[in-house]
């Protein structure tokens, strides 16, 4: 079949001089004849004009040189009947019904990015932040929390040190090889928080003088709560929950073509995030080994959960208006006693 021949406009791209060309498309190639003179060029090098409205239509040549044609109508029918295929993207472009698919795929997209593929990334990428960087977004996260919920504690210094040293020879204990992560733990009072423990990205564990009152009988229970924030740490919890954040705030500006909201959403995701189930079971099982290897039986936390169910039910409404209260991620805040009762009930060594 012979190819269908349009006679068109084309400029060589230097002089501002319309010359009559005609154009056929043979074996994937655009022929474009000048004056008897034949030119080649791949139809996928070509910039075809786009079939977005009426009026003229102007490819680009892969030499800088251009075809412009006056007659939309005519230009199409010659694509076509060339069977040239723009037809799927350019149709789709035209109708607000493609416009809503690719909006509800867009949408599906990043709801399987944000199911499957955020968690994978955020947990890959929370393993490669390097120790000072985590440092300085624990820092920042301290400093944050502290002028929102902390004042200084009221406890004396001495029984500060006591509890701290108490830790400190349990961790020793537990990872004689050094392995455990770095740590600090400080002591303040929270009227926001009540008896409560967390901890930050940089080894930053924070207990409040309520909590230290709540288990003053309950030495190695104290211990455990420690050590439940000190497997937060191990597992780089926080630091997950920042990447998290900043994923999906940069997967966001990705798609509306702004990224600057990146960074601004790190410092209030540890305010409003929680950890998830999975990481909560983690940082258990870490305290559990932790008793475990003090010779002290993880069940000694179930006096913990007991006391803080009891304090809940006691500050009462007041909680219950702030879900999961003024810190997600804070261990009163943590859902699901029961089953974690029954977890330090039941943990037996592997
Ligand atoms: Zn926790």
């Amino acid at each position: 079949m012979a190819s269908p021949r349009l006679v068109s406009t084309w400029f060589d791209g230097h002089s501002p001089r319309a010359q009559a060309c005609e154009l056929r498309i043979e074996d994937l190639e655009l022929v474009l004849t000048v004056d008897g003179h034949e030119r080649r060029y791949p139809v996928r090098q070509v910039r075809w004009a786009e079939r977005r409205s009426h009026g003229l239509r102007q490819s680009e040549l892969p030499d800088g040189s251009l075809i412009q044609h006056a007659e939309a109508g005519e230009w199409d029918a010659w694509r076509q009947a060339s069977g040239q295929r723009d037809g799927a993207v350019v149709g789709w472009m035209q109708s607000w019904r493609a416009t809503l698919v690719a909006l509800g795929a867009t949408v599906l997209f990043l709801a399987a990015a944000w199911v499957w593929g955020v968690p994978w990334l955020s947990q890959t990428l929370a393993h490669q932040v390097p120790r000072p960087l985590e440092a300085r977004l624990g820092e920042q996260g301290m400093q944050q929390l502290d002028r929102l919920f902390l004042q200084p504690s009221a406890l004396p210094a001495q029984q500060q040190q006591a509890l701290r040293q108490r830790f400190t020879s349990a961790v020793q204990r537990a990872h004689p090889h050094g392995d455990a992560p770095p740590w600090q733990l400080s002591f303040h009072q929270s009227k926001a928080l009540g008896a409560n423990a967390f901890a930050l990205p940089g080894g930053y564990i924070v207990i409040t003088d309520d909590l230290v009152k709540l288990l003053a009988d309950q030495p190695d229970a104290l211990n455990g709560v420690l050590a439940h924030e000190l497997g937060h740490v191990h597992h780089r919890h926080g630091l997950d929950l920042m990447v998290r954040a900043g994923l999906v705030s940069a997967l966001v500006g990705v798609v509306l073509g702004d990224a600057s909201g990146f960074l601004a959403t790190v410092p209030a995701t540890l305010a409003t995030q929680s950890y998830s189930r999975d990481a909560e079971r983690e940082a258990d099982a870490f305290a559990a080994r932790l008793l475990d290897q003090n010779g002290v039986s993880p069940s000694v936390m179930v006096a913990f959960f007991e006391r803080i169910q009891r304090e809940e039910a006691s500050a009462g409404q007041k909680r219950d208006s702030e879900e999961g209260g003024p810190l997600p991620i804070a261990i009163s805040s943590h859902p699901d006693h029961r089953e974690r009762i029954r977890f330090f009930r039941e943990w037996r060594p592997d």
